[in-house]
């Protein structure tokens, strides 16, 4: 295994908190990190050794980055895929292009999902109006519409219910608010129990771990709470898991995944969606694991033996959004309180600021799995 030994330069395309949380583990094993971002002072790059400040479009800036890093990884999904596919002809990409392209677009990540044999919630692909009134025909309401693309924490997203269907003034409104070519999903609304997610990383060699199935909590569209490990039965648990490593080596992954996934009323799980980079609900990992999923996006992706993602204590992580992270001098007073503060200057409703995870002892007492 040709590994990319500690003292190299990570590339990291993205400047937030799963940047800035990556560089700090990619320091503890002795790398440096180079951030690639259009924004100045961003929470990653105040943590790394080099920035470049200018954007994903910047050829020669992209140019320049290729030639400085050793491995580049990406810190969310929705960096255009051009320049990440440029950057790839020039330095390892991981994970690979191909695997942002299909997690960046709802239909071909359903398609691919569903292709090997993985349960999503009923969906139809909407193009116009027309085919949207056929998929209300098909699917029923309520449903949910969402735009394929650039879509996240709940944006471009509305609920469709009954007696509120008049297709072409939806489709309409929603045009607007869509990249060309307009393209969206019509989903079934799932009267889900619970939401859970499931981490996996895989290195170069096909080798991978888990992190157990973690529950989510989700107010206003964005994480609010994860609940590690999920409250849920262990079979449904290891069901989960099975079907993230499954996913995981189908899209020949070297990195990291998280698998977002809904549990129906009846046990059954749909996954909703992938994020293929460290995840809001693995940030208990620094805290409760042998090794946080933010040192193991750096060890697969410099083709390093993976940690062991075995929890030590279960964990509730609570996300400090907005003004929330004004609490910090009463959350800093909790000796067991462990708080992860981003360094972003202005805290808007729905950003996210910080993090606070606590630790309890594990309930199961086993020491013997993740
Ligand atoms: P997404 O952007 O697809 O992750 O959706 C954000 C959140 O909206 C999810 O975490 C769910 O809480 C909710 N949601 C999305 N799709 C559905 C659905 N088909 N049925 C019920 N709730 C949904």
């Amino acid at each position: 295994m040709n590994a990319i030994p500690p003292g190299s330069t990570i590339g990291i395309l993205g400047g937030g908190q799963l940047g800035r949380m990556t560089a700090l583990a990619a320091a503890t094993l002795g790398y440096r990190c180079h951030i690639f971002c259009p924004e100045k002072d961003s929470p990653a790059a105040q943590v790394s050794a080099a920035a470049t400040v200018a954007a994903y479009t910047d050829h020669e800036a992209l140019a320049r980055f290729a030639r400085e890093v050793a491995v580049v990884t990406y810190e969310f999904e929705n960096i255009p895929h051009a320049p990440v596919a440029e950057l790839e002809r020039l330095v390892p990409v991981r994970p690979s292009a191909n695997v942002l392209q299909i997690s960046q677009d709802r239909v071909r990540e359903k398609s691919f999902l569903n292709g090997i044999g993985i349960a999503t919630a009923p969906w139809r692909q909407i193009t116009d109006a027309a085919t949207l009134q056929n998929a209300i025909q098909e699917l029923g309401l309520p449903s949910v519409l969402k735009t394929a693309r650039l879509g996240y924490d709940g944006k471009g997203q509305v609920a469709v219910k009954p007696g509120h269907a008049d297709p072409a003034a939806l489709w309409q409104a929603m045009v607007k608010a869509m990249p060309d070519p307009a393209e969206a999903v019509l989903e079934r609304f799932v009267n889900f129990e619970r939401e859970i997610s499931v981490i996996v990383v895989r290195g170069p060699d096909g080798k991978h771990a888990n992190y157990v199935a973690v529950e989510n909590r989700h107010e206003h569209h964005i994480l609010a709470q994860t609940i590690a490990p999920a409250r849920i039965p262990l079979a449904t648990a290891r069901k989960a898991e099975g079907m993230a490593r499954h996913i995981a080596e189908k899209l020949d992954l070297v990195g990291i995944i998280a698998v977002e996934m809904f549990v129906g009323e009846n046990g059954e799980l749909m996954v909703n969606e992938l994020a293929p980079r460290p995840h809001n609900s693995g940030h208990w990992t620094i805290d409760a694991c042998v090794t946080s999923q933010f040192e193991q996006v750096v060890r697969a992706i410099c083709g390093l033996p993976l940690g062991s993602p075995r929890r030590h204590s279960d964990a509730v992580m609570d996300n400090l959004i907005g003004d929330a992270v004004d609490r910090w001098p009463e959350l800093i007073k909790d000796p067991d309180a462990k708080l992860h503060l981003y360094g972003k200057a202005e805290a808007r409703p729905g950003r996210k600021m910080g993090h606070v995870t606590r630790l309890l002892p594990r309930k199961d007492g086993s020491l013997s799995d993740s």
